[in-house]
């Protein structure tokens, strides 16, 4: 097997609903610590994204506009980019939560690389759709801070990472691509292009597949917690639901579906977010805090 190639398992536990909402969350997440962890942005987004937004205010306010200097003049310069790349990551961060609310994601892959054809490194985001509940609310089944960031440590510590992430990435751009289960080009966001397959990985690619895996004790059909409402009442009543669904059906009706929700797509993300590092010969504290 290539040697290129690591799976990595990224265990959710003690999260008894998982919904399409708080996976969407999961996979920013994943994708924040990728983006800090590989060195395309200086801190963590929570922290990038504070110091952009506090330069925004001050330009609305006015307050940066007062030097002419050739080192202001550069150091604005560096602010627009640095801006540029934080609206980049806000873009794809909703792309993705617009992909897991219209449709079924099965993975994801995050490709770091001047373009997609060549890329150094790739992390293939598998999905656990099948373990996705539609039957409760995001809103209901928030997924904590603590244990994304629970995961999140576990992959940093992860042996088969190690290595990996204690080589230095110079700046680059990072693309996303999104398998859907579906071969409908979902028409609710115009940013995706579609693809007839994932990207092909150069022999030289870092291939890291990160498995999601949800673990929970009950199985989601039990718990009815967002069942009170009236529609799942009657869902239930029609014996609607997925235990019910599966016996009535015939071997054959069974692949028909099995085989339709396996067909799916590939669709690229528009947005590119190119890396921002701060030039090496300028004051970095400078850049940020002034
Ligand atoms: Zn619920």
């Amino acid at each position: 097997m290539d040697q290129n190639i690591k799976n990595v398992e990224i265990r959710l536990d003690n999260i008894e609903v998982l919904t399409s909402g708080a996976t969407a969350e999961f996979v920013n997440g994943i994708l924040d610590f990728l983006l800090y962890q590989r060195r395309q942005i200086p801190f963590v987004y929570k922290t990038y994204k504070y110091y952009v937004d506090k330069w925004s205010d001050a330009d609305k306010s006015g307050e940066s506009e007062a030097q002419e200097s050739f080192a202001h003049y550069q150091r604005n310069q560096q602010r627009s980019k640095a801006k540029a790349t934080k609206k980049s990551i806000s873009d794809m961060r909703e792309i993705i939560r617009q992909a897991f609310g219209s449709s079924k994601v099965k993975s994801l892959r995050f490709l770091f690389g001047n373009n997609t054809f060549m890329p150094s490194e790739a992390y293939t985001l598998h999905i656990p759709h099948d373990s996705i509940s539609r039957d409760h609310y995001c809103d209901h089944h928030a997924l904590p801070e603590g244990r994304i960031n629970q995961a999140l440590l576990r992959l940093l510590t992860c042996e088969e990472l190690y290595t990996l992430f204690s080589t230095e990435l110079n700046t680059t751009n990072v693309f996303l691509e999104i398998e859907l289960l579906t071969d409908i080009v979902p028409c609710d966001f115009g940013n995706l292009i579609p693809k007839h397959v994932s990207s092909k990985l150069p022999r030289s690619c870092k291939n890291i597949h990160l498995h999601l895996l949800h673990c929970s004790e009950n199985t989601q059909n039990e718990l009815r917690c967002c069942k009170e409402m009236d529609i799942y009442q009657d869902l239930g009543l029609l014996n609607l639901d997925k235990s019910g669904a599966d016996v009535s059906k015939t071997n054959e009706e069974q692949d028909l579906l099995k085989a339709a929700s396996e067909t799916s797509g590939w669709w690229q993300a528009e947005v590119i977010v190119r890396g921002f590092r701060a030039p090496g010969n300028q004051k970095s504290g400078d850049l940020w805090t002034s």
